[in-house]
This record gives structure tokens, C-alpha cells and sequence, in this order.
């Protein structure tokens, strides 16, 4: 049958089985108090399956299997080539089984088919190739101590790591975390959202399958309340997160109420997209800003939700923008035709149009505004833009996390950036010029972890580190760099005499 037509993928779903338990010490297993939640799908609001719902016994369980395995050395212990070895089969099964990954990724989460194959689970198992191909690469140092020293400086991993994702990109941020985690020698106990968990638990069958030890990838579905007692475990050696500023704050805290774990954060973002009057291609960026918010229905980290236009360009942006913002159509993810997919679920989506209807008191809509595709059961909102006159408007200042975009005028290079920089959050922004110098003055001047100049979400590939300045968080997911987050770095002091 031909994979570009919504029957396909229709019928692929409807045989597809689902497994919905934890996976714990190399196998799966009901919850241990027998509890399970719904797992709906935004499509068309039905139930996809019944899902592990773990608590205190369970993570207990997940937390121990992965201390003994971490003790026993079975993974932390092999030459880095072999982990390579298994990391690489584990990301070739991934890509084998893309069809069935990206399927689960669409019903659970709403994202259009033709993104979670091309770049969900790609990149996903690309990201765990990359860490497997880095580490047997990165040694540490010999450095400089009197002579009658020798003098070493080294990584080892930290022992266990539990990872709390979001369900934005499910598979992808897991991956982010559990990529160079695992490589570094750790073990893994992942939670996924109960929004998003079922590609976690597929993944965790083909890591066993892959040659990596019971024990070492543990997932554990749940709530929130499962995060919590990660974040609180006492033998949980660091907890990476990606979520909200929010959960966050309380992860932090949570750390140092037990045993003060390393805690790393990736967070929200409310990034600017700026537009100067020397933009060199307006089409192109009209495009580029459209794709900014509404890619993945503005369920973006990244989302470039506040595009800040020269006033004297801005109309003619606008018009360009808004015919953009038409050819994100909100319909059927399973269709490889839709752009624009669901909104993760009713929650969400009641928060989304909350918003919007604060933007309809406080700036005028340009754009959209509405919920569709109400007869499908399912979750979806049109692409929205309103014209902001108070650039602290709520909707201008707090992370929708839906496709909502507000435009700011300014009429100086000076208040675009004093604009851009007066946010909470700092993880990415944009530049538009024609000018070398106002480009790399202006990203200078931008206080976020990633800046784009004449282009947005760019830098799909492994080297780049990717994380937040001020409460987009802290540590950098992505590159080498993302290693020092899963290794503590020893000083060996060897006295020749
Ligand atoms: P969230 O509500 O903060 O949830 C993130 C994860 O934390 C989920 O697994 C959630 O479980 C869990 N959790 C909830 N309460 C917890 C608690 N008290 N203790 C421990 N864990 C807890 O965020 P989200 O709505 O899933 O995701 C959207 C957010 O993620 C946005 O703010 C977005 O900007 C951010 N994000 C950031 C990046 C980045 O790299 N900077 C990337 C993607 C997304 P349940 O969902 O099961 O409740
Ligand atoms: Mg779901």
C-alpha cells in the first residue's frame, strides 16, 4: 500500500498493538498497585490504551535495578568501543522499526505523521549514533603538576540518571537525554509525560534486544507524582529534565530536600524573532516566522512566539506572514498531507484557547483565533496572530505552548533588543539584516543559548549544545558539552616518589 495516503497509516494503526506496561529490570510489568490511566489520542479524543501508572514501589524497583546493574558494572564497566556496539544496534532498530515509533508518536501526541518520520524518530536514533560514535573518541587529560606528580583528569559516569520529558517531541527529548547518559556508562530510568508515554516504553523493548543489559534502561510511565520521586530519590545521581520552568523550580527543590542530585534543566522559552528593516528576503522570512510558531502546532521549546517587525516594514511582513500562517491547516496528523496536527490534549488545549481569548481583551487578532475540527473528537486549533501594542501583554510575556504568535513593533535596533532581552526566559532568537555587523552585534547582545541570524530552528545536527539562559535553564543538551552533564570529572594526583 502507498505510505503517502492517510488509508495506509489508518490501517497500520488499527493493527498496531500497544504495550502500555512499565519496563523494569529488562522486562515489562504492570504497575505493582495494578493502577493504570487512560492514554487518548488528540485525534479523535478516543483511548488508545490502559498504561502503567507507577508510584513509590515502582520507581523503587526501577531506581534499584538500575543501581545493581550500574554496580555490577555491566555497562559502566565495558570498553567504550563495545557500548558503541550496542548503542548502534539500538539506534538501527529505531530506524527499522520508524514506521511503528513515528506511528505511536502520531496517536499519542497529535504530531503529523510526515514529522515524526522524518524527523521524531530519525532523530532520535541519530542522536543516540551520534553519542555512541563520540565515545570512544573523547579520553580525558594529562595535565600539567610538578614533576614529581602525574597528573590525571578524567570522566566517570555518575550511576544512575533518571530522565523527566515532556510530550512535545517525546521520543526525540528522551533521547537528548538517554543518548549521552547511557554512552558516558550510566543507567537510565526514564519517565515519560502521561501525555506521550507509549514510544518511550516501545524503545525500551528494542534497547534490550540491542544487547543492552536488564537493568541499565528502565521506563517508568506515570504522572507527575512519578517525576517527584525521581526528583526525591536518594539514590537517583542526577535528574535530567526538560518541561516546564514551573516543574523546574520544584525539581531543584526537590533535590535539595534529599540528596542534593545533580539537576539539570531544560525549560520554557517565550524566544523573539526580530525583523530589521534590511531583512534580505521578506518572503523568506515572513515564511520562516510562520514555521517558527506554528511548526508542531507552536508546541515548541524553541517557538519563536513573539516576532518583533520594523515598523516600517511591517505591513508588508504581515500581509507575507499571514499567507503563510494559511497553509498551516490544522487536520488528521495520520494524513502525510497535514501540516498541522493536534494539540496534545483537551488540558492543553483549554489553555491554549484561554489565552487566546486574553489576547482577544488585550491585542487585536490578526489571524485564526479558533478551535476547528470539533466533530473529529479531537484537539485542534487554527494558526493565530495578534498585534500586540504592549509588548508585557500577557500573551506577549507568558509561554503558550500553542500555535499563538504576537507581533511587536519597534522602531529602533536598540528597543528590539531591549525587548527581546526583557523575558524571564532566554533559550533562543532570531535576526533578520542584511548587515554582517548589525548581525553579530545584535546576537551579541541577545541573551539566549541559541541566536539565528536570517533563519530559524536551523542546526537540526548533533554539534550545536541547545539549552536556556536565565529560566529557560541550565546545562546544555546536544553536543559534547551534553556529556559533562551525565560524568563527574575526577583529579588523579600520582606521586612518582
Ligand atoms: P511539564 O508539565 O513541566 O512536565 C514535564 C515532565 O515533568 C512530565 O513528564 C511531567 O509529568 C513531569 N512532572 C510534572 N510535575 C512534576 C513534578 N512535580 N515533579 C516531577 N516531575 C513532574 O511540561 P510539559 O507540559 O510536559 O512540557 C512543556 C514544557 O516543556 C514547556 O514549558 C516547554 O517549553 C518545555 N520544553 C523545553 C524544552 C527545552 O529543551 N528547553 C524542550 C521541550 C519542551 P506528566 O506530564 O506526566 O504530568
Ligand atoms: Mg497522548
Amino acid at each position: 500500500m502507498d505510505k503517502t495516503t492517510l488509508a495506509y497509516w489508518q490501517k497500520k494503526a488499527a493493527a498496531l498493538a500497544i504495550e502500555g506496561r512499565a519496563f523494569i529490570d529488562g522486562e515489562y510489568r504492570a504497575a505493582e498497585s495494578g493502577r493504570t490511566f487512560d492514554c487518548v489520542s488528540p485525534i479523535d479524543g478516543k483511548g488508545l490504551a490502559q498504561v502503567a501508572d507507577c508510584s513509590d514501589a515502582d520507581v523503587n524497583t526501577a531506581v534499584s535495578a538500575a543501581r545493581r546493574a550500574f554496580d555490577a558494572s555491566v555497562w559502566s564497566g565495558l570498553n567504550p568501543r563495545q557500548r558503541k556496539a550496542k548503542l548502534l544496534k539500538w539506534a538501527a532498530l529505531m530506524r527499522e522499526h520508524l514506521d511503528e515509533l513515528a506511528l505511536l508518536e502520531t496517536l499519542d501526541a497529535g504530531k503529523p505523521i510526515g514529522d515524526t518520520t522524518s524527523v521524531d524518530v530519525p532523530g532520535a536514533a541519530y542522536c543516540v549514533e551520534w553519542f555512541a560514535e563520540a565515545i570512544d573518541k573523547v579520553g580525558g587529560e594529562v595535565v600539567p603538576a610538578d614533576h614529581h606528580l602525574v597528573g590525571l583528569v578524567t570522566r566517570e559516569p555518575l550511576g544512575v540518571v533518571a530522565a523527566v520529558v515532556p510530550w512535545n517531541f517525546p521520543i526525540l527529548m528522551a533521547s537528548w537525554k538517554f543518548g549521552p547518559a547511557l554512552a558516558a556508562g550510566n543507567s537510565v530510568v526514564l519517565k515519560p509525560s502521561e501525555k506521550s508515554p507509549l514510544s518511550a516504553i516501545r524503545v525500551a523493548q528494542l534497547a534490550l534486544e540491542a544487547g543492552i543489559p536488564a537493568g541499565v534502561f528502565n521506563v517508568v510511565p506515570g504522572g507527575g507524582e512519578a517525576g517527584k520521586l525521581l526528583a526525591l530519590h536518594r539514590d537517583v545521581d542526577c535528574l535530567a529534565f526538560t518541561g516546564s520552568t514551573n516543574v523546574g523550580k520544584l525539581i531543584m527543590q526537590y533535590a535539595g530536600q534529599s540528596n542534593l542530585k545533580r539537576v539539570w534543566l531544560e525549560l520554557g522559552g517565550k524566544s523573539p524573532n526580530i525583523v530589521l528593516p534590511d531583512c534580505p528576503d521578506i518572503d523568506r522570512a515572513a515564511k520562516t516566522a510562520a514555521g517558527a510558531i506554528f511548526y508542531n502546532m507552536g508546541e515548541m521549546c524553541t517557538a519563536g512566539s513573539r516576532l518583533l517587525v520594523h515598523r516600517d516594514i511591517k505591513d508588508v511582513f504581515l500581509d507575507r506572514l499571514i499567507d503563510a500562517a494559511r497553509g498551516y491547516i490544522p487536520g488528521n496528523p495520520l494524513d502525510p498531507d497535514t501540516s498541522m496536527g493536534a494539540i496534545v490534549d483537551q488540558l492543553q488545549l483549554d489553555r491554549v484557547l484561554a489565552y487566546i481569548e486574553a489576547g482577544r481583551a488585550e491585542a487585536k487578532l490578526l489571524h485564526g483565533g479558533s478551535r476547528v475540527q470539533q466533530d473529529s473528537g479531537g484537539f485542534y486549533i487554527e494558526p493565530t496572530v495578534f498585534d500586540v501594542s504592549q509588548h508585557d501583554a500577557k500573551i506577549a510575556r507568558e509561554e503558550i505552548f500553542g500555535p499563538v504568535l504576537s507581533v511587536i513593533t519597534f522602531d529602533s535596533i536598540d528597543e528590539a533588543v531591549k525587548i527581546a532581552n526583557d523575558s524571564d526566559y532566554g533559550l533562543a532568537a532570531a535576526v533578520w539584516t542584511s548587515n554582517l555587523t548589525t548581525a553579530h552585534e545584535v546576537a551579541r547582545r541577545l541573551r539566549a543559548g541559541t541566536v539565528w541570524v536570517n533563519c530559524y530552528d536551523e542546526g537540526g545536527d548533533m554539534n550545536f549544545p541547545f539549552g536556556g539562559y536565565r529560566q529557560s535553564g541550565n546545562g546544555r543538551d546536544k553536543s559534547l558539552h551534553a556529556l559533562e552533564k551525565y560524568t563527574e570529572l575526577k583529579s588523579t594526583l600520582v606521586r612518582l616518589r
